[in-house]
């Protein structure tokens, strides 16, 4: 644990991941004392977030850093994406996104897990409002008309902690939601994603390549010291098959699919497996809580925008809760979490849709429904319109967007 305060908080956040230790980065120095209670240290094999997975991030949430001021900690580890080349593997359709033509820095960046936990955590530990209890276990949580408490073991011990709002970023199998008794609805999609850090021999040029073949989506996306990472769609039987093979064999394979637009593949990484599902939270708030990223909602990884769904929450969250503050009002009103689902709803249900077409219509290998997606990407890349709104969620730049989203600090 560091920091020395326990009992009152303002904002007590369940989940050091991704979105929860960012929202406690995007809530600094604006006067809120900010508990956050993680299970796992950082930097160990138990933590499920911080792993050797990559985030493509998208152009929209670079500028949702950049105004949180964590960008400059960020970019070190960012690798930007120049091009996105979609192609379909043994069909003629190609669709290319530049950043000229959609006349930004970047499309996005691909940032290894591992890197931004540890920069979140080190700017966590540089603040005298944020108190960080790790690794700690939540043992109970009541709801009161005033105030929200829970019960953690920590050191050994049991201790208190009370907040006006309580955050649930505890990710997909989430135990706030459990204790709230908060259902969800699960889409299993019968795929995992195999993961993996390769190089190649040629330049990537800040290509991120997303292929469409027969046994699934396989993206290349450019990296730092021309590495790339590897996110491969599979049946869980060929997936478990394949994490199994020697390095040798695996590249082989690999190759085979991939093709050869980058050269020779020299070097395979760590893999790991992920089993695929779209998972939406029946509810996105509760008594003085609200919930945020993977505990609200998660989507298959073939579009990249899980976690970019996620910092859109907590931006939007993080918007509410200061806006209130500063006005005298209740940081855990129920007025205010209404407004966060109200808002929220629109953009999850179109990454939700977006996520899920892509998923069934690309990875379907019958001839038909084969040569009318090849025709689709030919299409895209013919009409600079559907390109560019094609561009746009990607970017995560559609729809109706926060401050810290549109480049305003809060
Ligand atoms: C293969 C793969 C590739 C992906 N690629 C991308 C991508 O390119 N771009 C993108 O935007 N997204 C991507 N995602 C999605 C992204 O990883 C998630 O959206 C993101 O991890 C969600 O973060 P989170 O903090 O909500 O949840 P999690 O990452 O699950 O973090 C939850 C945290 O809560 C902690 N925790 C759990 N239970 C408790 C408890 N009871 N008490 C205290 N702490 C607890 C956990 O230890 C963990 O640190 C990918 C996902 C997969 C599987």
């Amino acid at each position: 644990m560091t920091g020395e305060q326990t009992g009152l908080f303002d904002l007590i956040i369940i989940g050091g991941g991704l979105a929860g230790a960012s929202l406690a980065c995007a809530l600094r120095g604006q006067g809120l004392k900010i508990a956050v209670v993680e299970a796992y240290e950082i930097n160990t094999q138990e933590q499920p977030c911080y792993d050797e997975r990559t985030v493509a991030l998208s152009y929209g949430s670079r500028v949702i850093f950049d105004s949180m001021g964590v960008w400059d900690r960020l970019s070190d580890c960012a690798e930007p994406i120049d091009t996105i080349h979609i192609s379909d593997r043994g069909h003629f359709g190609v669709t290319r996104l530049t950043k000229e033509q959609e006349g930004v820095e970047a499309l996005g960046y691909v940032l290894e897990n591992l890197c931004i936990g540890q920069q979140l955590y080190k700017l966590m530990r540089e603040q005298d409002d944020i108190s960080l209890f790790c690794p700690a276990q939540l043992l109970e949580l009541k709801q009161a008309a005033q105030q929200v408490s829970v019960d953690i073991s920590i050191d050994g011990k049991t201790q208190k902690l009370s907040g006006r709002l309580l955050v649930a970023a505890d990710g997909n199998r989430s135990q706030v939601l459990q204790m709230l008794a908060i259902g969800s609805s699960r889409q299993d999609y019968g795929q995992s994603a195999l993961i993996c850090n390769v190089t190649p021999a040629k330049k990537h040029h800040n290509v991120a390549y997303e292929r469409f073949t027969d046994s699934g989506p396989l993206a290349f996306l450019p990296m730092k010291d021309n590495r790339c990472s590897v996110v491969w769609t599979l049946e869980p039987e060929q997936a478990e098959y394949l994490y199994a093979l020697e390095d040798e064999d695996f590249r082989a394979l690999l190759q085979q699919r991939f093709g050869y637009r980058l050269g020779m593949i020299q070097k395979t990484g760590k893999r790991a497996v992920y089993p695929l599902f779209m998972q939406a939270a029946t509810q996105m708030s509760h008594r003085r809580v609200a919930i945020i990223g993977n505990a609200a909602h998660s989507v298959h990884p073939v579009a990249g925008q899980g976690f970019n769904l996620a910092l859109r929450d907590v931006a939007l969250l993080a918007e509410l809760v200061v806006e209130a503050g500063r006005s005298g009002q209740d940081i855990g009103a129920d007025i205010l979490l209404q407004q966060y689902v109200n808002t929220r709803e629109q953009d999850i249900q179109r990454v939700y849709r977006f996520t899920d077409v892509l998923v069934k219509t690309f990875s379907n290998a019958i001839e038909p429904l084969a040569h009318l997606r090849s025709c689709a990407l030919q299409l895209v890349d013919m009409v600079p319109e559907l390109k560019h709104q094609l561009g746009r969620q990607s970017m995560g730049l559609a729809g109706r967007l926060p401050r810290l989203g549109r480049g305003l600090p809060l």
